[in-house]
């Protein structure tokens, strides 16, 4: 984005940033320059900028995950009241449910609210493992919510599944691999407790997206057409044909293209109805999850987007279900959808500070230059003063040359170190004044983007990339990211954001680019200032990266809150407290009271040597003690 303009407003910032775009009607800038949360039942709007200020004072530190339950509320309501709008629409038959997937956010806060939000729509769990079946289990007290069990399932997962319908749940278990139907009809046995059985299906249908592996052949779960036909015939030997209720299929999550989408629904609803073919009698369909979030604005053009509405899904699904199954008169199921990630996904925000930067641009030079000076750093001082923006290409080609002569001299001894300080300055005020000249020069367009690559900033920001989005690095994942205040003002620096990690991989470099519609390489940032911090905010961060996040170089969870609109603006409706540098360390096996006990070893020694005095040692270990009940992240001082 150009950014070359005289006036600055918020309007300007919404459209460099894309909040227009990725927002929707959740986030926007205000007056002051700072992003405001909208939250729903109110037009109420939190100050995200002020918000993080406030709750510093409180001593809740950043970098800091901010998550807004009643974003999660209306999600919730939202996807329910489209399902219900396509259902009324076309006169569809069967009845709709939503169950939310676990794994995608395992908070208890957050599930807690998620049932709480869903009581109104009987929103159910789903369930990939034990330990979330464990979790549905207890939580889950809504009145004929479902909970479906998915994922590797031993013989204690089957039973509890079957178990738990004793607890009045209404739990039905899905076969997600062949193997899996011997273990319930086992357990059923063992029991004595009729099972509710849901087969997953293998959908030949290849969703597109990062995450499609879900779907095809080759995918880990699924029966194929013959194991289900066996499976069919061994549920009428046992006479249990009649447990089969429910056919379910799931080909992938963030699935960019409602093209896709329909040709796995209808995949699905041919395999239902054939089901009802065989002699079953399915009532539901669960079509998984999969729906996606636009994560850059560009409405589908990457895999971090998405082509259609909540509202075009829900219609997709509802009558391609319908025209398939009113054509094999097969009476219309209950629809089941497993959506996660479009119910949570704008409800977090991770804020955190920048700490500084390395800027290698230069506008000026410092320095005096005189014949004592090398022959190199000489040309350099007459190529800058003499670059000429007809001869940008000559200059670039020079440049290049003379920035492999500097490592090269320096390397064998030729330059010293002040020479090699002022050819460096040299080189990047060349290059710093080379792209002025080249941007918007004919001439010049690739040498400018070369040019703007090498001059960017780094920004080194508070947070670890591997903890707290790790999508963004393992898949390559876009979120936005944007100031969270000073949006009055026009940006002047383009940075990459550096993370506090020792890895080069610790990074975020790929930005939304509204121009484009495309990706860029960095974010367009303000000046820092040394008496006010500079805080930026990912947002759409609320699937999948908390639980996913490892602790490289020891940085663990950051704190969390959960911000609600009480009478009189915000109230803190819950705090997490990140990780202690103790509790990470002990995530790999050390603990606080031996390591103390050698500090405590160490310093005795050195004070029988005489080397530490007793009031230093009683100093050194009062701060090793508090390091260890300190945030992983760096601390602002007091
Ligand atoms: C992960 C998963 C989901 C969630 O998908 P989203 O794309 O986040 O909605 C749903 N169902 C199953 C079986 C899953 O494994």
């Amino acid at each position: 984005m150009e950014i070359n303009q005289s006036e600055w407003t918020v309007e300007n910032s919404a459209a460099l940033y894309g909040v227009d775009l990725w927002g929707t009607e959740y986030f926007s800038i205000n007056k002051e320059g700072n992003i405001d949360v909208r939250l729903p039942t109110s037009n109420e709007k939190i100050d995200l900028y002020k918000l993080t200020l406030d709750l510093q004072e409180r001593g809740i530190r950043t970098p800091l995950l901010v998550r807004f339950p009643g974003l999660i509320r209306e999600r919730v309501q939202l996807i329910s009241s489209c399902f219900n709008n396509s259902i009324s629409e076309y006169g569809y038959k069967g009845k709709y449910t939503g169950v939310f997937p676990i794994k995608v956010n395992q908070q208890r806060h957050l599930v807690e609210e998620i049932v709480e939000f869903g009581k109104f729509s009987r929103l159910g769990l789903e369930c990939g493992s034990k330990p979330e079946l464990l979790v549905a289990l207890a939580y889950l007290d809504t009145p004929g919510a479902y909970i479906i069990c998915n994922g590797f399932k031993d013989q204690e997962y089957i039973e509890t599944a079957l178990l738990s319908q004793k607890l009045g749940r209404n739990t039905i278990v899905v076969v997600d691999r062949a193997v899996e139907l011997d273990l319930i009809l086992a357990a059923s046995r063992k029991l004595q407790i009729r099972p509710r059985i849901g087969f997953r299906v293998k959908l030949h249908a290849q969703a597109t997206g990062k995450w499609n592996e879900s779907s095809g052949a080759k995918s880990k779960f699924g029966l194929t057409p013959t194991e289900m036909v066996s499976g069919i015939r061994k549920l009428q030997e046992a006479d249990l044909i009649d447990t089969l209720e429910l056919v379910h299929f799931h080909v992938g999550s963030q699935i960019s293209s409602i093209q896709s989408i329909k040709l796995s629904i209808k995949e699905g609803a041919r395999y239902y109805t054939e089901l009802h073919g065989l002699g079953a009698k399915p009532s539901i369909i669960d079509v998984g999850g999969g729906l996606g979030i636009d994560y850059d604005g560009s409405s589908g053009k990457s895999d971090s987007s998405t082509n259609y509405s909540e509202q075009e899904y829900a219609n997709d699904v509802v009558s391609i279900i319908q025209s398939i199954c009113d054509e094999k008169k097969v009476p219309h199921p209950d629809i089941i959808s497993e959506s996660g990630r479009s119910l949570v996904a704008h409800s977090s925000v991770l804020i955190f500070d920048v700490l500084g930067i390395n800027d290698v641009s230069r506008k000026s030079i410092y320095h005096d230059f005189s014949d004592k000076d090398t022959r190199l750093v000489l040309d350099l001082y007459d190529l800058w003063q003499n670059l000429k923006r007809d001869s940008v290409n000559e200059h670039y080609n020079d440049l290049l040359e003379i920035k492999r002569d500097i490592q090269q001299l320096f390397a064998y001894g030729v330059l010293s170190l002040e020479q090699r300080a002022k050819a460096d300055d040299l080189y990047w005020a060349c290059a710093s004044k080379l792209c002025d000249l080249a941007r918007n020069n004919d001439e010049a367009g690739d040498i400018y983007w070369e040019l703007e690559k090498e001059l960017c900033d780094t920004y080194f920001c508070n947070f670890s990339v591997f903890q707290s989005l790790p999508d963004s690095w393992a898949v390559g994942q876009i979120f936005p990211v944007a100031p969270i205040h000073r949006l009055n003002e026009r940006p002047s620096r383009r940075a990459t954001l550096a993370d506090l990690t020792c890895d080069s991989d610790g990074k975020l470099d790929c930005f939304i680019d509204t121009d484009t519609e495309e990706t860029q390489k960095y974010l367009e940032v303000h000046e820092l200032k040394s008496d006010e911090p500079y805080l930026l905010g990912v947002f759409l961060a609320g699937a999948y990266q908390e639980t996913l996040g490892d602790l490289h170089n020891l940085f663990g969870d950051t704190d969390a809150v959960h911000i609600t609109l009480g009478n009189d603006g915000y109230a803190v409706e819950h705090f997490v407290q990140g990780d202690s540098v103790r509790e990470v360390l002990s995530y790999v096996q050390y603990s606080k009271s031996e390591m103390l006990e050698r500090i405590r070893k160490g310093s005795e020694s050195s004070i029988q040597k005489g080397t530490l005095s007793r009031a230093d040692a009683r100093l050194l270990l009062k701060v090793y003690e508090e390091g260890l009940d300190g945030y992983t992240y760096l601390e602002q001082e007091e």
